[in-house]
């Protein structure tokens, strides 16, 4: 079934591209990658940034140590903004930082951070770039679907997203929108990738701008049937519904760790918890990733991981996609009751109010 397809036209690659550039909120231009988010990411600063050039790279996890590497490698010198990965970066703080470096006219930003848990103030964080009149490019690959992205409100020049966290849908396709001055700005820049898989450029050419009635390469096809799938399901349940169910999911996963007491929130704030991952902090002398595998072995369909760099002391509990339910988060709440020696109980009342109060 999956493999006797009749192939992707490129109207309906286009119309793909479109529910995209709706789901954004914008109306720039969308250009759709074959591959997962990291394939636009890099595209993106490769594109942008160039000997001559100064990048703000806000670090605010993992994601945002991988941009400073591309932005270095691409030849712009880099101002990095490192903030502990337990908490947000400040508009304040971006502030400050441009108005040190007057030169910088590039900002990377990540939206919400699964690895982490946390989420950025990413309106009050664009006005300032805008007034500063830097490009801003956001990874918005863990906050699409899940809180709100306003992509020309905000004034977002390059905002990346993937299908796979929030969405609920493929990992192969992935997207990226771009400004008029966004464009500009690449063209201009001699070694912004051509003829290359990395190159935005390319696809602008021989697809925008050529009207989109031939594609260039063939389309990554079953990828692109699960993205307009799952683009389908987001309009039928409503974006507002989908953004209500993982707030909700972060809302109970948080009320019922405080409540379990034998883990504690990673994120400080609640107002800096990202909507999609819910990281914790392991009880004392308890490694991570051995409760982690303790989850696994019990009930191995939930989405509970150890990894990265906190491996041993974070626990990360995912409450994205169709795991962002109640009863997903109560049963996962359930076993880590019993993998840490603590009552399920309260945890589960306290998930079961802090769902209802913030649907
Ligand atoms: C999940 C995620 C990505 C995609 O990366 P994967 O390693 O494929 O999961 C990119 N950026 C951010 C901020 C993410 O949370």
């Amino acid at each position: 079934m999956l493999l006797d397809l009749p192939p992707m036209t490129a109207d309906r690659f286009a119309a793909i591209e479109d529910a995209v550039a709706a789901l954004l909120r914008t109306r720039n231009d969308v250009i759709v990658t074959q591959g997962e988010a990291l394939l636009p990411l890099e595209a993106a600063i490769k594109g942008a940034a160039h000997p001559g050039s100064t990048a703000l790279n806000v670090v605010t996890g993992p994601y945002g140590q991988t941009f400073g590497g591309w932005l270095r490698a691409a030849g712009a010198k880099v101002v990095d903004l490192t903030v502990p990965y337990d908490t947000a970066v400040g508009a304040e703080q971006v502030a400050a930082a441009l108005d040190e470096h007057p030169e910088i006219d590039f900002v990377s930003l990540v939206h919400a951070e699964a690895a982490t848990g946390n989420t950025n103030p990413v309106a009050a964080i664009a006005e300032v770039v805008r007034r500063h009149g830097a490009l801003l490019m956001l990874d918005a690959v863990a906050s699409v679907a899940a809180e709100p992205l306003l992509t020309d409100e905000w004034g977002v020049d390059l905002c990346v997203i993937g299908g796979q966290k929030a969405m609920g849908g493929p990992a192969g396709v992935s997207a990226v929108s771009v400004s008029e001055r966004a464009w500009q700005r690449i063209a201009a820049n001699p070694a912004a990738p051509r003829r290359s898989y990395l190159s935005l450029l390319d696809w602008k050419e021989r697809w925008t701008d050529a009207g989109r009635t031939q594609l260039p390469h063939a389309p990554a096809q079953l990828e692109m049937l699960a993205l307009e799938e799952c683009l389908a399901a987001i309009e039928a349940e409503t974006l507002d519904a989908v953004i209500a169910r993982h707030r909700a999911a972060a809302a109970a996963t948080r009320a019922g760790a405080l409540a379990l007491g034998t883990v504690a929130p990673y994120v400080r704030r609640a107002e800096h918890a990202a909507p999609v991952a819910t990281t914790l902090r392991t009880p004392l002398g308890t490694n991570a990733a051995d409760l982690a595998a303790e989850v696994h072995r019990r009930a191995p369909q939930l989405p509970v991981q150890a990894g990265g760099a906190l491996a041993a002391t974070m626990l990360r509990l995912n409450h994205y996609g169709p795991a962002a339910n109640p009863e997903t988060v109560i049963a996962t709440l359930e076993l880590l009751a019993q993998a840490t020696g603590a009552p399920a109980a309260a945890a589960v009342a306290a998930a079961t109010e802090a769902w209802e109060q913030a649907i």
